[in-house]
């Protein structure tokens, strides 16, 4: 196994990595950047190395400084977690070239399934239904011509896009070109690749994803799906699984497309296919992820496997401990991201210093943070400080177990989206799990309109 692991992250996930290691008897590196001397990662892990000045751009984006630090640190492998450089087949390449091993993918995959028109390329190859659209980047001309001839709404998405940054929804022709500028400057702006291409917008659709786990031996077993469709402006806020949604006939013809689409493009790692799922049940791949999620919590939860832990055994080379029929559902989970974010201000981030803070616990209650009391949140990063994951035999009992864990949990000094979930867990349409993607706005228009969140 190996003997000493670089987390090229920070955050909750670096935290969670690092305890992996150490339940397997692998030594931690932990990088930091300057913005990030007090951050809980730094003081987890058996070492701690600083990258570079708070900014992404030059830390944990800093591919020479984090490689350099794995080096001579005497690692033996590096971790990318979620984010920052863990899709960059680039960064994957040098690592492998420094004679170190990225956990995950092998990058040429990694680059295939990255660009997005290149990833519905791939799964048209393996006969994988995919949205219509342009199927590949496109100018302005073309791209009026592909949403005209699909007809609108349609949205505008970022070739190499992420974390729901670089879509635009047009309604009609009249708002397509001011809104494909946008989003082509968003897509610079975000990932320095403008490229853009055009998708049929699925009205009301759910996301289904489906957990994979592959190894470097030709051995593909999904670990079901999670719901993601609780989504703020295509960014992912509650996640369960399983869907109680959706027929089982569809769920096991996302098991069997997904992994079909793995054996085709030759994946080697954990990973998640993303399907959109309309009204009528048609399903279609969205977007594969290469890399642990932020959820991968909720699948752990109800299947009983340490995902993180296998992703390191799978890049160590081993063959997967498990076969299909060893992988079983023992209940239901939810997870709350929290969010340092003032939902009565538009969600806007609100780092600052934790006073208190005070974690529920219990049978059935995970807590993945890299919080504690006195710590303050830097304004550099991203705004989720905590995931409280719960689990229980039936969904109900899992509901209740959440509202509990919610309303005992104490965050003092900083506005979180705590009492947001917690409302939102009393609905009676999460209650009946009948929501899609266009719930969450109709329910912030609920609240507004009851005057129980005032912009
Ligand atoms: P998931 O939530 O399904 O794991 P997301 O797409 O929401 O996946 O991204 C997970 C995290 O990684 C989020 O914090 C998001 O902001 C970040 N992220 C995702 N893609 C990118 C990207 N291409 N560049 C930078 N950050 C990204
Ligand atoms: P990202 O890489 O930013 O996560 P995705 O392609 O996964 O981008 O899309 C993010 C979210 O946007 C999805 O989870 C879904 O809610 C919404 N979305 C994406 N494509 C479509 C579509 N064609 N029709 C309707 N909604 C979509
Ligand atoms: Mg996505």
């Amino acid at each position: 196994m190996f003997k000493k692991i670089l987390i090229a992250n920070r955050g909750e996930i670096a935290v969670r990595i690092i305890r992996a290691c150490k339940e397997l008897g692998i030594q931690t590196v932990a990088v930091y950047s300057k913005g990030d001397e007090e951050a809980l990662h730094k003081e987890l892990a058996n070492e701690a190395v600083c990258i570079g000045d708070a900014a992404p751009k030059d830390s944990y984006l800093n591919v020479e400084n984090i490689i350099t630090a794995a080096c001579l640190s005497g690692c033996d492998a590096i971790h990318p977690g979620f984010g920052f450089l863990s899709e960059n087949p680039e960064f994957a390449r040098m690592v492998e070239k420094c004679g170190l091993t990225f956990i995950g993918p092998n990058p040429s995959v990694m680059e295939k399934m990255g660009n997005k028109n290149e990833a519905i390329q791939s799964m048209i190859a393996a006969g994988v239904p995919v949205v219509p659209g342009s199927h590949k980047a496109v100018n302005l001309e073309e791209g009026l011509d592909v949403a005209e001839s699909i007809g609108y709404p349609v949205l505008i998405k970022a070739s190499a896009g992420g974390g729901g940054k670089g879509i635009r929804l047009v309604e009609s022709k009249e708002e397509f070109t001011p809104l494909f500028n946008e989003a082509k400057e968003e897509a610079l702006k975000f990932f320095s690749n403008d490229e853009v291409y055009i998708e049929k917008f699925i009205k009301h659709p759910k996301h289904i994803e489906v957990q994979l786990m592959c190894d470097k031996h030709g051995n593909v077993i999904h670990l079901f799906e999670r719901n993601c469709s609780l989504q703020r402006r295509n960014q992912k806020m509650i996640e369960e699984a399983p869907c109680i949604s959706i027929s089982q006939d569809l769920k096991n013809k996302l098991y069997d497309s997904a992994i079909k689409a793995c054996k085709w493009i030759g994946y080697d790692s954990v990973g998640t296919i993303e399907f959109l799922v309309d009204d009528s049940e048609n399903y279609y791949f969205m977007e594969m992820n290469t890399r642990v999620q932020v959820e991968h919590c909720v699948t752990e939860a109800v299947t009983n496997v340490d995902i993180v832990k296998n992703m390191i055994k799978i890049a160590y080379g081993l063959p997967l401990q498990f076969k299909q029929a060893d992988i079983k559902l023992y209940g239901y989970a939810i997870e709350c991201r929290i969010n340092a974010e003032d939902p009565r201000n538009d969600f806007r981030p609100n780092p600052g210093k934790i006073n208190f803070l005070h974690t529920p616990g219990g049978m059935g209650v995970r807590i993945d943070s890299a919080v504690y009391p006195g710590y303050t949140i830097s304004p550099y990063y991203d705004s989720m400080i905590l995931k409280v994951i719960c689990f229980a035999k039936t969904r109900l009992e899992c509901i209740r177990k959440m509202r509990q864990a919610l309303e005992e949990l104490i965050v003092d000094g900083v506005k979180t989206t705590t009492e947001f979930d917690y409302v939102l867990l009393h609905h009676p349409e999460f209650i009946l799990g009948h929501y899609d993607t266009s719930f969450i706005e109709g329910f912030i228009g609920e609240l507004k309109e009851n005057g129980k969140l005032i912009q």
